[in-house]
C-alpha cells in the first residue's frame, strides 16, 4: 500500500475531474490540497465531516436540467450538435461518424480512446467523427489523474475539437461571464489532455484546436446554440500553474508518521473517525488559504476559519500576501505599520512601506 493510500484510508479514491484540476491549477502552492487531490480524498465528505461544508455545488433539480439537456444535444448519434457545427463552422459534410466509447466498459475506455485517437489522427483529413464520453489522462504533480469528459472532441480538416456543453442559458447572445470563464477553463484541462495524448502518440498536438465549441441552452428554453470559444489564454494559465505545482512526492516526504484522512465508513455510513481527529490531521498540513479558495476548493470554509483564528494576512488575498512578503500575520503586520515592532532581519524594507502607508492612512482620515 502507498503512502498516498495510507492517507487516503480504506475508501476508494475520488477521481478528479477536469473542473477540480482547473481549481487545483487556481492555487498551486496548497500543500493541503495538492495532497488531499493526490491521494483522492473525498474534500467534500471531509469539509462536511469536520463541519465546515462547502457553500456551493448544484442542486438536484440543476443537476437533472444539465442531464436532459446533454442528452437532448447528444442524441440520435449527435444529430442535433451535427446541426449546430454545421451553422457555427460552416460544415460542408452531410454528416459524421459516432463513437461511443462509454460501450466499451470501463476498464477499457482509455485504451479505446487512445486507439480511436490514433486513427482518426491518421485517416482522411476530410472525415469527421464525434466521440462520446472518451476517458482521457493528464500527469498533475508527478500523479495521472483521469478525466471522463462527457463532452465529445471530433476532427474535420485535420483539427480536433473539444465541445463543451453546459446546461446554463444563453439569453439574447448573453451568458453570465462568470459561467462562460469557468467552462472556458474546464474545457482548456481537455484541451491539455487531448494535446498531451496526441504528442504521445506521435501526432501534432496543434492539431487539437483551442478554440472550444460551447453549447448552451438559448433563452431559458432547451433549444441548444453553439459558439466558439478561445481558451489560448486558458491553457497558459494551466500550464504555467500545473509547472509551478509543487510535486506530491517532496510533500509526502515531510509528513508525520502515520498521518492519514480516512472517511473511512461504519455499517451507517457515517465516517468512524471522530471530527476532531480529522481537522487535527488536516492542520497537520500547511494550506495556502487565499479568498479565491471560496470559489473554487471543498475545504474553503474549514481554511478560511483557520487563517481566521491565526489572524493569517492569507485572508487578505494573495496580491496582498504577496507584497507583504515574509510577513504572514496581521499583528505582525500592524506591529510593523504603528511602529510597535522592530522589524526582523530582512523585513525592514517591508515595514517601512507599512509605516509610510500607515502614516498615509492617518492624514487622509484626519
Ligand atoms: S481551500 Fe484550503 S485546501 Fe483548498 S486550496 Fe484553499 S487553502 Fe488549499
Amino acid at each position: 500500500m502507498s503512502r498516498l493510500d495510507d492517507l487516503r484510508g480504506p475508501v476508494p479514491a475520488r477521481a478528479h475531474d477536469a473542473r477540480a484540476i482547473a481549481a487545483l491549477a487556481a492555487n498551486p502552492g496548497c500543500a493541503r490540497r495538492s495532497l488531499l487531490d493526490a491521494a483522492g480524498v473525498d474534500k467534500d465528505a471531509a469539509a462536511r465531516h469536520v463541519g465546515f461544508p462547502a457553500p456551493f455545488g448544484q442542486s438536484q433539480f440543476a443537476i437533472t436540467r444539465g442531464n436532459v439537456f446533454e442528452s437532448l444535444v447528444k442524441e440520435n448519434g449527435c444529430a442535433e450538435l451535427l446541426r449546430l457545427l454545421r451553422e457555427l463552422m460552416g460544415l460542408p459534410i452531410a454528416q459524421v461518424g459516432y463513437q461511443d466509447v462509454e460501450n466499451v466498459g470501463a476498464h477499457l475506455r482509455a485504451s479505446h480512446t487512445r486507439a480511436l485517437i490514433d486513427r482518426a489522427a491518421r485517416e482522411s483529413e476530410d472525415s469527421a467523427v464525434f466521440y462520446d464520453h472518451p476517458l482521457l489522462s493528464l500527469r498533475i504533480a508527478g500523479q495521472t489523474s483521469y478525466l471522463e469528459p462527457d463532452v465529445v472532441a471530433f476532427q474535420l480538416g485535420g483539427r480536433f475539437h473539444v465541445v463543451e456543453i453546459k446546461s446554463f442559458s444563453v439569453i439574447d447572445g448573453q451568458a453570465e461571464p462568470e459561467k462562460v470563464a469557468a467552462a472556458a477553463r474546464q474545457a482548456a484541462v481537455y484541451v491539455l489532455a487531448l494535446r498531451a495524448l496526441m504528442e504521445e502518440l506521435g501526432h501534432d498536438p496543434e492539431r487539437v484546436s483551442h478554440d472550444v465549441v460551447l453549447v448552451c441552452p438559448e433563452n431559458f428554453a432547451n433549444r441548444p446554440v453553439a459558439s466558439l470559444v478561445d481558451v489560448r489564454r486558458q491553457l497558459a494559465v494551466l500550464r504555467r500553474q500545473l509547472a509551478r505545482m509543487t510535486r506530491v512526492d517532496r510533500l509526502l516526504e515531510d509528513l508525520p508518521e502515520g498521518l492519514t484522512f480516512s472517511l473511512e465508513p461504519d455499517a451507517d455510513g457515517v465516517p468512524t473517525r471522530s471530527a476532531g481527529e480529522l481537522a487535527e490531521a488536516l492542520r497537520r498540513v500547511p494550506a495556502r488559504y487565499a479568498p479565491d479558495c471560496l470559489a473554487a476548493c471543498d475545504m474553503c470554509m474549514f481554511c478560511r476559519d483557520e487563517a481566521r483564528g491565526c489572524g493569517s494576512t492569507d485572508l487578505l488575498g494573495r496580491q496582498v500576501r504577496d507584497q507583504l512578503g515574509g510577513v504572514s500575520g496581521m499583528d505582525e503586520a500592524l506591529g510593523l505599520a504603528e511602529g510597535t515592532r522592530e522589524p526582523e532581519e530582512g523585513q525592514e524594507e517591508i515595514a517601512r512601506l507599512l509605516r509610510l502607508a500607515d502614516r498615509l492612512r492617518r492624514e487622509c482620515v484626519a
